[in-house]
């Protein structure tokens, strides 16, 4: 794969967000790149030296379209990154990393609070199918890490903050003790977003972001991405995953994200600030039973935020009320501009209950297993959001 140089990397990050991955279109003029729908493109030619499995020529889209490259080259500039490759959705990021790092027999430590998907592929799919050794840890607790990262594992994979408790947990340390012992470490780094958090600077070897979230920001593409340094392993992910499994993005999911992702930096500050005046309402707003926000100086991990997470906490809050689950329910639906649906990063605000019977209760903190609610902060005016959340507390005598 031959890689663009970035440009603009002295700039900040708000001027590269608009410009990387964009130039003139050299056959018409025009100042916004084309989306390029062909599947194939003209063959050399020549044929004797091409790799049909390779992603260094454009020759069907599977192996690679110019605007997952364009896609590409911005990614991988909102991280200070080498390299970023962009698959279908964020879980085809992350199994097009697991599959291309593990072989039977590897040991993998992931986290007890984690995406859903990630816990699928760790608890149920790579141990069961692959044979590939799965460890469970609270990776907020530094101590149980040490404990299970013993020499010989594989890959260490991070989620923070994490989906749907917002726990903090320590890139730098952990990314210490996982060298130590001859490990990988990759973080899932969707609920921050790159604005707020670079993994790579704390040491970590891969970063994967759902592009379907705050990066595209509009709720209308899914796509992810694997951002590294690491430029032979890249390779590997490109010609296994990418081309041999099947799972990169189309064209115009690229195109809609590169689109949307150029506002992805003021949009994150507006949310970040809205997240945090919502989140201190909740904590005074009666009847909500707790708060976890890492912004909010009550939070457990504020003090490890502060330092890792670089300009805002992001835009999730987790939070409880004091109901039970149908009665959350009936929260849910009386909201009259917070959408009552899953997803987080859009434009407008989303509530999700995560009820009292949901498989991996237990797994989280004792107090977010009653009336435990993920919300996602939109765009919308922080005064609205918090008339909205007032008025369908009230709705359901609360
Ligand atoms: C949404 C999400 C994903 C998965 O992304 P998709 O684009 O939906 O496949 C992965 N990790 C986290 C933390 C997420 O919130």
């Amino acid at each position: 794969m031959s890689r663009k140089q970035n440009r603009f990397k002295e700039y900040g990050i708000g001027t590269q967000a608009i410009h990387t991955g964009t130039d003139y279109d050299e056959e018409t003029g025009a100042i916004r790149r084309p989306l390029h729908m062909a599947n194939s493109y003209k063959l050399p030619d020549d044929l004797s030296n091409v790799n049909y499995s390779s992603t260094d020529l454009l020759m069907y889209s599977r192996n690679g379209n110019p605007n997952q490259h364009w896609l590409e080259e911005k990614v991988a500039a909102l991280h200070n990154a080498d390299d970023a490759i962009v698959l279908a959705s964020g879980v085809a990021a992350l199994h097009a990393l697991f599959w291309t790092l593990l072989r039977t027999g590897d040991r993998v430590v992931y986290p007890k609070v984690s995406y859903m998907a990630v816990y699928r592929m760790f608890h149920e799919l790579f141990n069961n199918k692959f044979g590939v050794e799965t460890v469970m840890v609270d990776m907020t607790d530094i101590d149980a890490v040490r404990k299970a990262v013993t020499s010989g594992t594989k890959l260490v994979h991070i989620e923070t903050p994490d989906n749907p408790t917002n726990g903090v947990s320590d890139i730098e340390a952990i990314v210490k003790i996982a060298h130590e012992n001859g490990a990988v470490v990759s973080v899932d780094n969707t609920f921050a977003s790159p604005y707020n958090q670079k993994p790579l600077e704390y040491g970590a070897d891969f970063v994967v972001e759902s592009l379907t979230k705050f990066i595209n920001g509009h709720g209308d593409a899914q796509g992810g991405a694997i951002i590294s340094n690491d430029l032979e392993t890249m390779d590997r992910i490109r010609y296994e995953a990418q081309v041999n499994v099947g799972s990169v993005i189309s064209p115009f999911n690229a195109w809609q994200i590169f689109r949307g992702s150029v506002t992805f930096p003021l949009r994150m500050q507006r949310i970040n600030e809205t997240a945090l005046e919502i989140a201190r309402w909740l904590e005074s707003r009666e009847h909500v039973t707790f708060v976890s926000y890492p912004g909010l100086e009550s939070n457990k991990g504020h003090e490890l935020a502060i330092r890792q997470m670089k300009n805002g906490f992001g835009g999730v809050i987790s939070f409880g009320i004091d109901a039970d689950d149908k009665a959350v329910e009936r929260f849910c639906a009386a909201l009259k501009i917070i959408s009552f649906a899953v997803s987080l990063g859009h434009d407008e605000s989303l509530i999700f209950p995560q009820p009292s019977y949901d498989e991996r209760i237990e797994l989280y903190p004792e107090i977010f297993r009653k009336g435990f609610i993920r919300f996602s902060v939109g765009l919308e005016e922080s005064e609205d959001i918090i008339g909205d959340l007032d008025q369908a507390l009230k709705s359901i005598g609360l």
